[in-house]
């Protein structure tokens, strides 16, 4: 299948994005700062990896970059380790002699390496503009206000465990840690939706629908036990406080851009294409994605599958392109393709460019820590003991 059709975005390879005037004022008093000097914007790529190399090589062990697979080529090339959100920050957390901690991934990565690393380190997020929409769609006055509406309909005994996957703030991880809840990521969902029935009679799980539901579907939670929370308008429904009752699972309506671009026509044509194709899906794209699907799992599932696949094989994937490309370049024994013809890569990690990282770098080296991302110790302690609740079931 070509794949012959580029989003705009992933096209792109100057333009440096920056907060608007209005969100630069709204976060004026924390240390985000997006002005980037001009002059970085302005430098040719062969300037910035000469600059970022010398950086990195007079900084020495006192800096470590973290680069997640969603990233580009022109980032992942400096990072060193790649992983996924939690295998980073747990890197960062096994690295004491690194002081400042460079995390080319998102806001809530760079939090959560932050919660998990020693007080002394310092992360960085090279551009402060990169988010996840996803973690976006929770926020926790939403989820407070869903938490004290489902208590006052079920009651006390209602047995409410709050699950949050990896992609949130860390004060909704703080949420989980204070009320009996727990952290989770796309390896471990199913261990830890276990662990909470264990713990009580309901999840409500936060913020992405689709995990939730390709998860619980998995345990055995038949769909009509599961309702879907919309934060904008919880009641909307005339049997609302009826599927309130019958919900074993309560799932926030949230959802990844970048993986919601997946269908099943696409599966259909690659098999029609390929009859020997093997597909391969992430669990945040839709159910009857991963219902159709020959395999599903986390990022680091899908790379674990290609690595060990024989020479020959031939993979439809559906995942962000960026990690695709990577795959396809480094197995080329192996046919592999993204199942979205429309390349487009997630828009939020696009946003760290080499410039960013150059500008911090070299901040450092006059002893100037800009973007740094710092959780404060409350919400940090909270959302520590949710994250240690996940760690607990590993062991
Ligand atoms: S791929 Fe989706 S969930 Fe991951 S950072 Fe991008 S928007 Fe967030």
């Amino acid at each position: 299948m070509a794949v012959n059709t580029e989003c705009a975005e992933s096209q792109e390879t100057r333009v440096l994005p920056l907060l608007s005037p209005r969100t630069r004022a709204k976060h004026d008093l924390s240390k985000r700062n997006d002005n980037i000097p001009l002059f970085y914007a302005e430098m040719s790529g062969e300037e910035l990896d000469r600059r970022i190399t010398a950086a990195r090589e007079a900084l020495g062990e006192r800096v470590l970059i973290l680069g997640h697979h969603y990233q580009r080529d022109e980032i992942i090339k400096y990072a060193d380790y790649r992983g996924d959100s939690f295998k980073l920050a747990q890197l960062a957390a096994a690295r004491p002699q690194a002081d400042y901690i460079l995390f080319c991934g998102v806001h809530f990565m760079a939090e959560s390496a932050d919660v998990l690393s020693g007080a002394h380190q310092k992360v960085i997020l090279p551009n402060p503009a990169a988010g996840c929409s996803m973690a976006d769609m929770a926020n926790i006055a939403e989820v407070e206000e869903c938490w004290q509406m489902l208590e006052e309909q079920l009651g006390a005994d209602a047995g409410i465990i709050p699950v949050t996957y990896m992609n949130s703030a860390a004060n909704l991880k703080a949420f989980c840690g204070r009320n009996g809840g727990i952290v989770c990521t796309s390896s471990n969902a199913p261990a830890v939706i276990d662990w909470a029935f264990k713990q009580g009679k309901r999840v409500l799980f936060f913020p992405d629908e689709h995990l939730g539901r390709n998860t619980g579907l998995k345990y055995g939670i038949p769909e009509e036990q599961m309702m879907v929370w919309n934060p904008k308008d919880p009641m909307a429904s005339d049997d609302a406080e009826e599927e309130v009752e019958r919900a074993k699972i309560i799932l926030w309506k949230g959802h990844c851009s970048t993986h919601m671009r997946f269908s099943v026509e696409q599966i259909e044509q690659a098999r029609a294409t390929y009859p020997d194709i093997k597909i391969l899906v992430h669990p945040e794209c839709r159910h009857e994605v991963v219902a159709a699907a020959d395999l599903y799992g986390s990022t680091e599932y899908i790379i674990d599958q290609i690595e060990k696949a024989p020479t020959g094989s031939k993979w439809g994937v559906a995942t962000e392109i960026n990690l695709v490309h990577r795959l396809a370049q480094e197995h080329p024994d192996q046919f592999i393709f993204c199942l979205d013809p429309i390349v487009c890569p997630c828009s939020t990690m696009y946003r760290i460019h080499p410039a960013y990282l150059a500008w911090v770098l070299e901040a450092l080296l006059d002893g100037e820590v800009i973007n740094q991302v710092s959780v404060d110790a409350d919400t940090a302690h909270w959302a520590r003991i949710a994250l240690e609740r996940m760690l607990a079931l590993a062991k």
